[in-house]
């Protein structure tokens, strides 16, 4: 596995694997790598072609009181990992590459981007969108591998894809879970021993909406059962417990197919989200 800095290195290695003929496959990430990145990469690998991880910690995607500046940073680990899950190319971005002095061009992601995280992280969104738009005219890739358990991404970059009329296929890869249940995430490692089992009440929630969706016919039930299990856990703050529709995250009364349960809460200083499909 090659590992590169800027831009004009990056485009090198991928013009000698155009040559080679090889599709382009795209990881990106912000580092801190576990084992649902390894999912992606490996998800990548299966695919054939040339696999290019990158690593970014995009400040336009934090707010101002969120943890920009604590994210976790692991180079050396992210570097391992990556290429143990088979990375042909590691590419960690460059501030001054990704946001060049003078920068002015942002993306909107407009509504999509107002509901659901972007309603608590006003221009998350607009900062995911933006970036990704850039890591994707840098690696000029031809398949881009996104995580479930981040779903509103994965809707507001789908739409994004098609709206820029930019030539890439988005894959979804199943969220990867600890055995107990917790999605994993690069901000679990803040979460305390006695704040983890506070944490699994966001998975229990989602089977326990998961169960009453298969009981019944409204969407109103899956929602108590949603929120009964969050509400019983005094440590957790919820900040939205939905269920709205997966192609369009519009809010549905009845359980129709692509119903999904959507969570976001803390546990002290930590944001998790989560989400599960009950009705496929
Ligand atoms: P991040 O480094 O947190 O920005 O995540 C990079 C990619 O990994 C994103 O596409 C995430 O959706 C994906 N990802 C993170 N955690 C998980 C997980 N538990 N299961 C599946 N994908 C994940």
């Amino acid at each position: 596995m090659k590992h590169v800095e800027t831009v004009a290195e990056l485009r090198a290695e991928v013009a000698a694997t155009r040559m080679a003929g090889l599709p382009v496959r795209f990881v990106p990430t912000m580092g801190a790598l576990h084992e649902a990145h390894a999912a992606l990469v490996r998800a990548a690998r299966a695919d054939g072609g040339f696999v290019v991880v990158s690593i970014y910690v995009n400040p336009a995607q934090f707010g101002p009181t969120e943890d920009f500046a604590r994210y976790p940073r692991t180079p050396d680990a992210d570097s391992a990992l990556a290429m143990a899950a088979g990375a042909d190319l590691l590419w960690s971005a460059r501030d001054d590459e990704m946001y060049p002095a003078g920068e002015s061009t942002r993306l909107r992601t407009g509504a999509l981007g107002d509901i659901l995280c972007g309603a608590f992280r006003p221009g998350h969104f607009d900062g995911v969108a933006t970036v990704v738009a850039k890591l994707l005219a840098a690696t000029g890739a031809d398949t881009l591998y996104l995580g479930e358990k981040d779903f509103q991404q994965t809707i507001i970059v789908r739409r994004m894809i098609s709206d820029l009329l930019l030539p890439v296929q988005l894959v979804v890869v199943p969220t990867v879970r600890d055995t107990d249940g917790l999605a994993l995430s690069s901000r679990n490692r803040y979460l305390s021993a006695d704040e983890r089992p506070v944490a699994l009440a966001i998975p229990h929630a989602l089977d326990a909406a998961a169960a009453a969706a298969d009981a019944g016919h409204d969407t109103r039930d899956a929602l108590t059962a949603l929120r009964a299990v969050l509400d019983a856990e005094s440590r957790l703050h919820v900040q939205y417990a939905e269920i709205r529709d997966s192609a369009t995250l519009a809010v549905r009364e009845r359980l129709a197919p692509g119903a999904r349960a959507f969570v976001a809460a803390h546990v002290g200083t930590t944001r998790l989200i989560d989400n599960r499909l009950l009705r496929p």
